[in-house]
């Protein structure tokens, strides 16, 4: 049977199996029967695309997060705005009378409105005409034409294959099986493939016959490659073990946004992560790759970071993309954004190097690492081989691209021969208030997706444990998933002038949070202020930022000690000058009246006074 002929709702009827399936054995091989013995036509892609909707990049994204998705819903099914399912939908994380259990679970939410509309007929639509429609979801802007793309979903289908439609939409099928699994029982050799090329159509057609083994493929230009990650380590001494006996080189762990960038000529492209092409970086940094990097073709992966230019150095974490796209826009900024091509050279003719890139406003990058270089790829060469590969291919451009060279000015990276070599390059990230280091072993190939501990990475995370600073809940959040229909999140304040320093993940016992959010509860207003504050909050007027519920004002409220990144983060959200990073809650303190709670001034000096262990 071929992809025209097979019905979404045979897809589906696995789906909900899987989903009964408490076994992980039990869901492969579902799968495995599925296209063993109904999916017999061979065009995999059309229905792999639909089980690993994540890893799709043919179709482009919808642009349709819940919110959206909930208000083309509506539209699609006729509702009033204001009436009680358009209100069920555009509320999906609050649930309400009628779909309590269901709250925070967006497909849920929406098979349940659906459900007494469309009835449990499936209108037999085939995975082909479903691919089709999606493609004509993805390919307009238009909330109109997107509205009608679903309402003839809508009528083609029954509320169940709706519901996975939706997940499909969203991107996340919950289906309580691993992506691994599923490439590995299409194909054994599916993953490796598709980790060298991120490119899922590629895989499914390249590999349609599943018993034919084919030869492991290298990296090449203009295909983004799953990145080589790092392993996270509790300390210094922790990570020296884990390396025993290897050449370790000690890098700052920079923080903006990995990308990969791939040099073809004048062809440049800036792969993030999730393997999109970053275009807007074109602009600044361009010309610097075409010039700067002495070789035709190539692929380097680094950081792609802000540079202060008046303090003369990065700036702390954030806004690279804003800033990226402000200057194209032609706009002046006193920071540029900077590309630290600084782990690894991924292709080059054999060579490679730990290389930094900095780039400015007009000229975005920062490398740490080669890949490919001329025509070979050069994975498989060691750290240390590719660090002089590095520097034999990028010309550094102060302040703009530059590489990462062991004890080099400024000393990005150290070359360790001691668990104390360690520690001191730590403390001095610590101080200069970076994310944190990275160790590597310099014997080591660069592999995709690996995150078996060639590359360690140690972050001062947390303030010391007596530097808490007490805050004020003056808002919260609702959850999703598990904790839809209830506070999860709070957004939290100083009480001396109510400024809002930053939203806070609970990160408490489920326990805990329930009594937490029980004694609030009395006091969360929703509806009397929809947008605005309660008057006895200040809040910048140009922030969208909201919560889901406010409390009615802080003498009804409670303290939390919380610890932070000890570099709390320039906030244009809140009032505060700061925002708070990775956060957690120590203690709920119910013992201390509310306008104990941290002031504004101690916040400012917060980041400069609190000390590491
Ligand atoms: P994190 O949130 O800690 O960055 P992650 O899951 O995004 O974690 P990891 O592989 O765990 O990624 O950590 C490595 C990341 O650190 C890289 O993806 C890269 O963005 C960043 N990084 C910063 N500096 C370096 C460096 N010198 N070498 C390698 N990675 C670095």
């Amino acid at each position: 049977m071929t992809d025209a002929t097979v019905r979404f709702g045979l897809l589906v009827s696995m789906f909900q199996a899987m989903l009964r399936d408490r076994a992980a054995v039990k869901k492969r091989k579902r799968f495995r029967t599925f296209l063993d013995r109904v999916y017999t036509g061979r065009e995999y892609f059309s229905a792999i695309r639909l089980i690993l909707p994540g890893l799709d990049r043919e179709r482009g994204t919808y642009g349709l997060k819940e919110s959206a998705l909930a208000a083309c819903l509506v539209d699609a099914l006729g509702l009033a705005k204001d009436s009680p399912d358009a209100l069920r939908l555009i509320n999906w994380r609050k649930g309400g009378a009628r779909s309590g259990a269901n709250a925070g679970n967006f497909a849920l939410v929406a098979a349940e409105v659906l459900q007494c509309r469309q009835g449990m007929v499936s209108g037999g639509l085939t995975i082909k005409e479903l691919n089709d429609m999606l493609d004509q979801l993805a390919s307009t802007e238009n909330k109109g034409e997107k509205a009608a793309v679903l309402s003839s979903l809508i009528k083609k289908t029954n509320a169940l294959e709706m519901k996975w439609i939706l997940m499909i939409i969203l991107k996340d099928l919950k289906l309580g099986i691993s992506e691994k699994s599923i490439f590995h029982e299409f194909h054994l050799d599916a993953e490796d493939l598709f980790n060298v090329t991120c490119d899922l159509k590629l895989v499914c057609e390249k590999l349609r016959d599943r018993t034919q083994r084919q030869k492991k493929q290298d990296i090449e230009v203009g295909k983004p490659v799953r990145p080589q990650l790092a392993m996270r380590v509790s300390d210094a001494m922790n990570a020296w073990k884990k390396l025993h006996g290897k050449n370790v080189v000690v890098e700052c762990k920079f923080d903006g946004d990995r990308i990969q960038i791939h040099k073809n000529g004048e062809e440049i492209h800036y792969f993030s992560r999730n393997f999109l092409d970053h275009t807007e970086y074109a602009h600044g940094m361009s010309n610097i790759i075409i010039q700067n990097v002495l070789v035709d073709r190539c692929i380097l992966d680094g950081e792609m970071l802000v540079w202060d230019t008046s303090a003369q150095r990065f700036a702390e974490f954030g806004s690279n993309q804003e800033i990226a796209k402000a200057a194209r826009e032609g706009l002046e900024s006193y920071r540029q954004v900077n590309y630290v091509v600084s782990f690894d050279f991924l292709n080059f003719c054999n060579m490679s190097f730990l290389l930094l890139l900095l780039s400015s406003l007009t000229d975005p990058d920062v490398a740490f690492d080669i890949l490919y270089v001329g025509d070979t790829s050069v994975i498989h060469q060691s750290l240390m081989e590719r660090h002089s590969l590095m520097q034999k291919v990028v010309r550094p451009l102060k302040g703009r691209l530059e590489i990462l060279v062991p004890n080099g000015e400024p000393c990005w990276s150290v070359l360790a021969n001691s668990v104390e070599d360690v520690e001191r390059f730590f403390k001095g990230t610590v101080e200069n208030r970076d994310e944190g280091i990275v160790l590597k072993d310099l014997g080591s190939k660069w592999e995709p997706s690996d995150r078996s501990g060639k590359w360690l990475k140690l972050k001062p995370d947390y303030i010391h444990a007596g530097s808490d600073l007490d805050v004020l809940i003056i808002g919260g959040y609702f959850g999703s998933g598990r904790r839809g229909g209830e506070v999860s999140q709070f957004l939290v304040g100083l009480a001396e002038l109510s400024e809002t320093a930053g939203y806070l993940k609970s990160g408490l016992a489920d326990e805990e949070l329930n009594s937490l959010v029980a004694k609030l509860k009395p006091y969360f207003r929703k509806n009397e202020y929809p947008k605005s504050a309660p008057h006895c909050y200040v809040v910048t007027n140009n922030s969208k930022e909201r919560p889901d519920v406010w409390i009615e004002s802080p003498d009804k409220s409670v303290i939390l000690s919380i610890n932070s990144d000890i570099r709390t983060v320039k906030s244009e959200v809140f009032m505060a000058p700061y925002g708070l990073r990775f956060p957690r809650i120590t203690q709920v303190r119910y013992d201390k009246p509310w306008h104990d709670c941290l002031d504004l001034q101690y916040f400012i000096n917060a980041p400069q006074s609190l000390s590491m262990d």
